[in-house]
């Protein structure tokens, strides 16, 4: 019996028109994160997308799979010709499989089909099969409100039947919706923010900020590794890395001290604009999050927003922590968010910090500051890294 992995597209489904090229993305971004594994062949049928390869390594391809936008599920499945004999010989052999690692007591038959052509309709298949499942394990029983294994079987050009259904992120596939520059702190947000904003097609770029010599390049290499990690799911990511000690120093020197986050914040903000406009990124993406820390405040997030004009996606900005360091850990960044190493954004951290600030006020401070100069100098000293 031929073995093949199916993969259910979600939300690309609903893309009437577009929906080839949702689709050819996606095989695309599949083709780039399983290439080195080995594969036959990769093809479309009635909605789904189906690989080919050794079943040997059907674990490794679902694994990566898992990391890839776009797609609900995932399914090893056993294909056959569209023959109702056929099929309960595929539905047999995968109940036995799955009897043998564990032991389970109800199953439900649940039948699509999308050739219509096909004589026999949907709840009828189901039946049968069900039958024929029945006859050969005398231990399950049908339950249809809640049972312990669902068995699927697709009829399209060919029939797929399949038991496992592995969850996949959804969203829609990496490329198919412009490009982002993620201002990437070493905290925890801001790599979930760049998560959730390419799981939403945005091709992804990073833009770190340090105070070196204050901050050490051990703190560098950390948010390396994150760009790391995250480029497990976006591929190759360009990283601009840039040194805001000047601006840091100038502030503190021209400045009231309790305008200090806030006023860096702006700088971070216009120099990523700056690089945006100059490489085409269509929106800057922060980690910001209302309420959870004084620079953060509704007043402190407009404050800061107005430096630029570019739109700034905030994903995170009505999460609570506690859901944003879950999907933290399952995108696997936590570990490395919380290592101990300085932030710029610490150095000089104000004792006490503005958390109403006004607008004009702030403004009013930057007209101390050059700040055209402190930027050019900025983006003249930054470096570029390729992070993969
Ligand atoms: P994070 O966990 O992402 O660091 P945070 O809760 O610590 O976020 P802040 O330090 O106030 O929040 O930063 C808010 C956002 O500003 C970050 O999510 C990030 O997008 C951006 N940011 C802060 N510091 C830096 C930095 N050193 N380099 C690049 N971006 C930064
Ligand atoms: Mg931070």
């Amino acid at each position: 019996m031929e073995k093949v992995i199916s993969v259910s597209l979600g939300e690309i489904v609903l893309k009437g028109l577009n929906r080839k090229y949702f689709e050819d993305k996606l095989i695309k971004q599949i083709r780039k994160a399983i290439n080195d594994l080995g594969y036959e062949k990769i093809y479309k049928e009635q909605g789904k997308i189906y690989i080919e390869a050794d079943d040997g390594v059907f674990p490794q391809i679902t694994h990566r799979l898992r990391k890839v936008f776009g797609l609900v599920y995932i399914s090893p499945c056993i294909k056959v010709e569209k023959d109702m004999e056929k099929i309960g010989e595929a539905a047999v052999e995968l109940i036995k499989n799955k009897l043998a690692e564990s032991s389970y007591r109800t199953f439900k038959v649940e039948t699509n089909r999308s050739d219509k052509s096909f004589p026999i309709k949907s709840p009828d298949i189901s039946r049968a099969i069900g039958g024929v499942i029945l006859r050969n394990f005398n231990e399950l029983k049908v339950d249809v409100h809640n049972p312990d294994i669902y068995l699927y079987v697709d009829i399209k050009q060919n029939a797929y039947i399949y038991i496992d259904r592995i969850k996949g992120y959804g969203g829609l596939p990496l490329g198919t919706n412009g490009k982002g520059l993620l201002l990437l702190s070493g905290g925890i947000d801001s790599p979930v923010a760049g998560f959730m904003m390419a799981k939403r097609g945005v091709e992804i770029s990073c833009v770190h900020y340090h105070s070196y010599p204050f901050t050490s390049e051990r703190a560098e290499e950390k948010v390396k590794d994150l760009a790391h990690i995250l480029s497990r799911y976006m591929g190759e990511i360009k990283m601009y890395s840039v040194n805001i000690l000047n601006i840091q120093k100038a502030i503190n020197k021209n400045c009231p001290e309790n305008q200090m986050t806030i006023l860096s914040r702006r700088f971070m903000m216009r120099i990523a604009e700056r690089i945006a406009l100059e490489n085409d990124y269509n929106a800057l993406i922060t980690g910001e999050n209302l309420g959870q820390v004084a620079s953060q405040t509704i007043y402190g997030l407009n404050a800061t927003n107005r430096s630029v004009s570019l739109p700034v996606f905030r994903p995170l900005i009505g999460f609570d922590k506690v859901d944003i360091i879950e999907i933290a850990k399952d995108i696997e960044t936590y570990e490395t968010s919380i290592q101990p190493y300085e932030d710029c954004c610490t150095v000089f951290l104000p004792k006490h910090p503005v958390t109403k600030p006004k607008v004009e006020d702030i403004e009013e401070s930057e007209k101390a500051l050059d700040i055209e100069l402190l930027i050019e100098d900025a983006i003249e000293n930054m470096k570029i890294y390729t992070i993969s």
